[in-house]
């Protein structure tokens, strides 16, 4: 197989937001006992920055006073009440909660506080529920680090990206170097069960020298678990229109390097981003849990972050710009009723497939041929026949899992895409042909998408 650019996209859901479109008549209520009992994701979205990084296409705004985040709140609290009366008659529980943003500690102590509160009051976390927040240096302090903590976080994520002055600066993140030291001091000193740090390859100026010794100084801090994204120049993206273009070639070189390096200092790899500290009490934690993400139901407050309620999957309109954005998060505070679902997808049984082969694959184990078979009673290479060719090529490999070798997981941004439906690409292309002009972005686009 010879392959022109391994960088094609990041699947880590599917279908991707730009294919979904407006819904009418599609009320929360007649969906809610696909999110009866126990075991549910709970996710919430908090879209504010301190500033937009150069390679950011996430849904999130820049300068918003302290009064703006409290309206945001306020549309939230709405939000999540009425949420309380469709989902309490099911006894919907959640064992995941996750904040994610943006830059949620960018919240003062106070809204915090209240975010914790109106979700909690109202929405039943599980015993034993893992708690999960994203941040950043520079929001990152004692006083909220111990309000996290208070609160039952388990896991922090930290975007570091790179401990060069010269790489931050490329990328345009608003910390420095030395203020991503001091929060991970930090974040150990109020020692979470997981802290998790993000960096970033395939920067440009960034060598391989450069990566290793930021992951070698990352290592300093033991975090648990870390997540090497490449970087991707994406529809929205501030540095497309700064001309920069990644250099793919590199980037491939790099993340080689990387897999080796924290492969030779005690990490499990899970998929291509992730990479888990593998001693855990003094044992080799040989294998993540097999779990069936596959089917996950996941349910987001606030705007910009999505619901997965069985095949029904729904959030605001995909937004990138500022001004779009601040539009998003304008409706969304003027809502009353949450319950009308007016914009999202819903899964065919040949979509509902697609998604859990995409989820399985990329993740070690992989797809449990047994599970898929008792799940569809169908096997997964008559539903994908490219799967025995990507055997064929050494991409994948199989006994009671179906899953990647090293090098199909370094190709994992290649090979996802190719299980996207014809029909989902269609409406992905469509909505960046209609954005294109109006958002103003221009090269730098994937070559499929
Ligand atoms: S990449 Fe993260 S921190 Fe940077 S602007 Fe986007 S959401 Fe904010």
């Amino acid at each position: 197989m010879e392959i022109k650019n391994p960088y094609i996209q990041y699947m880590y859901s599917y279908p991707h937001k730009t294919a979904y479109g407006p819904l009418e008549g599609v009320f929360l209520k007649d969906y809610a006992d696909r999110m009866a009992g126990k075991g549910h994701g709970l996710y919430f979205h908090v879209p504010f920055c301190q500033g937009k990084c150069g390679y950011c296409n996430l849904f999130s705004v820049i300068h918003q006073t302290e009064e703006a985040i409290d309206q945001y709140l306020d549309g939230a609290e709405r939000q999540i009440c009425q949420y309380r009366a469709i989902f309490e008659p099911y006894g919907t529980e959640f064992s995941e909660f996750t904040i994610g943003g943006g830059t949620p500690l960018i919240l003062t102590e106070r809204q915090l506080e209240r975010m914790f509160r109106i979700t909690g009051e109202n929405l039943k976390l599980q015993e034993g529920r893992e708690i999960g927040i994203e941040t950043a240096p520079n929001q990152t302090d004692k006083q909220k680090l111990m309000l996290l903590k208070e609160q039952g976080v388990t896991r922090v994520s930290m975007g570091i990206q790179s401990f060069l002055e010269e790489e931050l600066k490329v990328l345009r993140r608003s910390h420095r170097a030395e203020q991503a030291r001091k929060a991970l001091e930090l974040l150990r000193v109020v020692d979470f069960p997981c802290i998790n740090v993000d960096f970033i390859y395939g920067i440009p100026g960034q060598t391989v020298d450069s990566l290793l010794y930021s992951l070698q100084e990352a290592l300093v801090f033991e975090p648990d678990e870390i997540f090497l994204y490449p970087l991707y120049l994406k529809h929205g993206a501030g540095l497309i229109q700064a001309g920069v273009v990644p250099d793919w070639r590199l980037a491939s070189k790099q993340y080689q390097e990387a897999a080796a390096f924290l492969k030779a200092a005690g990490f499990r790899q899970d998929s291509m981003r992730r990479f888990v500290q593998a001693w855990k009490n003094g044992k080799k934690d040989r294998q993540r849990e097999f779990s069936e993400c596959g089917f996950g139901t996941s349910l987001a407050l606030g705007c910009g972050g999505r619901s997965y309620v069985g095949n029904l999957h729904f959030c605001t309109p995909y937004a990138i710009t500022q001004k779009s954005c601040l539009e998003q998060l304008k409706r969304f505070e003027d809502t009353l009723d949450f319950s009308k679902i007016t914009h999202g997808i819903f899964l065919s049984d040949e979509e509902v497939k697609r998604r859990y082969v995409i989820r399985h694959l990329l993740i070690r184990p992989g797809i449990c041929l047994k599970q898929y078979e008792e799940d569809f009673g169908t096997s997964v290479y008559q539903d994908f026949p490219v799967l025995e060719k990507w055997g064929q090529e050494g991409l994948v490999q199989a006994e009671e899992f179906l899953a990647l070798t090293d090098k199909g997981m370094g190709l994992s941004d290649y090979l996802g895409p190719m299980l996207v439906s014809d029909q989902v690409c269609e409406k992905m292309k469509e909505w960046e042909r209609v954005h294109e002009s109006v958002d103003r972005v221009v090269p730098g686009k994937s070559e499929k998408l």
